[in-house]
C-alpha cells in the first residue's frame, strides 16, 4: 500500500501504470472505514489492476452547521484496513491542496440532486460533484465504485459522469448492514446506546414498506403515510424525509415499480442517518 498525500506524487505513480494499459479503479471515501467501504474496495480489487482509495473529508459538502469539524478520523487504522484488502494506493490529500486559496470553480449538480438530501442539505451535492470531479481528473480511473447506501449521490454521480463525458464506468455496490439491519456508516459512532436502538426504526420502516408493496399495495403515498406514522411514533427520533423514487431519475412515481427506491433520512439526537431499500418484486 502506497500512502500518498501529494497530487504530484499521485500523478507520477499513476502515469506509467495508465500507459502500460493497467485498469484503474477509484473508491472515493471520507475515511473512518467500515465494512461498507471495504466491500467497495473488494469489488474494485476483483475487477481492476490498480485500486486507488481516496480519503478526503470534503469541507464543501458539509453545511455550516454540520459535523465537518467533528467528523471521525483515523487514518492509521484506515491504512491498516486497506493494506489487508490489497489496495494499491491510498490518496489522502490536505484540504489546501484540493482547494487552494484561489479555488472558485464548482460543478452544478444534475436534476437528481433536487429534493431529499438535496433539500435538507443545501450545497451538499454541489460539493460532492465538485470533489468527485476533481478526484476523477486526478486519478483518471476506468471505474468508480460508490455505495448504494448513498442512493441519491450514486444517481447524481452517474448523471454527472454522463453529462461531463467522463470515460468512467460508475459501479454501485449493495448496502452493507449491521446484523440488526442498521446500515453501516462512519456516523454511527456518534450514537449513544439508546440512540443506537432508536436508529433501527429507519431500516424497519423501509422494510415494512417493501413488505406492503409485496402484499399488493403499490400506492406510493399510502406506503409513505404508513412509514411516517411509524417513525413519528418514536420519541427522540425526528423524521427528515421518506420518499419513493425511480432509481435513475429520482422522480417520484404514483405507483411502485421494480427497481424503485424507498429512501429515508432521520435525526436521532443530533445524528443524521440515511438509508434506502429497493423494491425487487
Ligand atoms: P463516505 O465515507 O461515507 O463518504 O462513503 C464513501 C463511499 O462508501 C460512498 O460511495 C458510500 O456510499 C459508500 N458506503 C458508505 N456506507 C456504506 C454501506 N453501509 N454499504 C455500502 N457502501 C457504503
Amino acid at each position: 500500500l502506497h500512502i500518498i498525500q501529494s497530487i504530484q506524487e499521485l500523478r507520477m505513480r499513476l502515469c506509467p501504470l495508465r500507459q502500460a494499459g493497467k485498469q484503474i479503479a477509484i473508491v472515493p471515501t471520507m475515511g473512518y472505514l467500515h465494512e461498507g467501504h471495504l466491500s467497495l474496495c473488494r469489488a474494485a480489487r476483483a475487477e481492476n489492476d490498480i485500486v486507488v482509495v481516496t480519503i478526503f473529508v470534503n469541507p464543501t459538502q458539509f453545511g455550516p452547521k454540520e459535523d465537518f469539524d467533528r467528523y471521525p478520523r483515523d487514518e492509521k487504522r484506515d491504512a491498516e484496513l486497506l493494506e489487508r484488502e490489497n489496495v494499491d494506493i491510498v490518496f489522502i490529500p490536505p484540504v489546501s491542496d484540493i482547494y487552494p486559496q484561489s479555488h472558485s470553480t464548482a460543478i452544478t449538480p444534475p436534476a437528481q440532486s433536487q429534493g431529499w438530501c438535496g433539500a435538507s442539505r443545501p450545497g451538499h451535492f454541489q460539493g460532492v460533484c465538485t470533489v468527485v470531479s476533481i478526484l476523477f481528473n486526478l486519478v483518471q480511473p476506468d471505474r468508480g465504485y460508490f455505495g448504494e447506501k448513498d442512493a441519491q449521490q450514486l444517481a447524481v454521480i452517474r448523471q454527472m459522469a454522463l453529462d461531463l463525458h467522463y470515460p468512467i464506468e460508475i459501479i454501485g455496490c449493495p448496502i452493507v448492514r449491521e446484523k440488526d439491519g442498521l446500515a453501516m456508516s462512519s456516523r454511527n459512532v456518534y450514537l449513544s446506546p439508546e440512540e443506537r436502538r432508536q436508529s433501527l426504526i429507519l431500516s424497519k420502516t423501509l422494510k415494512q414498506g417493501l413488505e406492503k408493496a409485496r402484499s399488493g399495495c403499490l400506492n406510493v403515498s399510502d406506503i409513505i403515510k404508513d412509514g411516517e406514522k411509524i417513525i413519528q411514533s418514536i420519541t427522540g427520533v425526528q423524521l427528515d424525509y421518506l420518499g419513493i423514487v425511480d432509481q435513475n431519475t429520482f422522480m417520484t412515481p404514483e405507483r411502485v415499480s421494480i427497481g424503485d427506491v424507498y429512501l429515508g433520512a432521520i435525526l436521532v439526537g443530533k445524528t443524521r442517518l440515511i438509508d434506502n431499500m429497493k423494491f425487487r418484486v
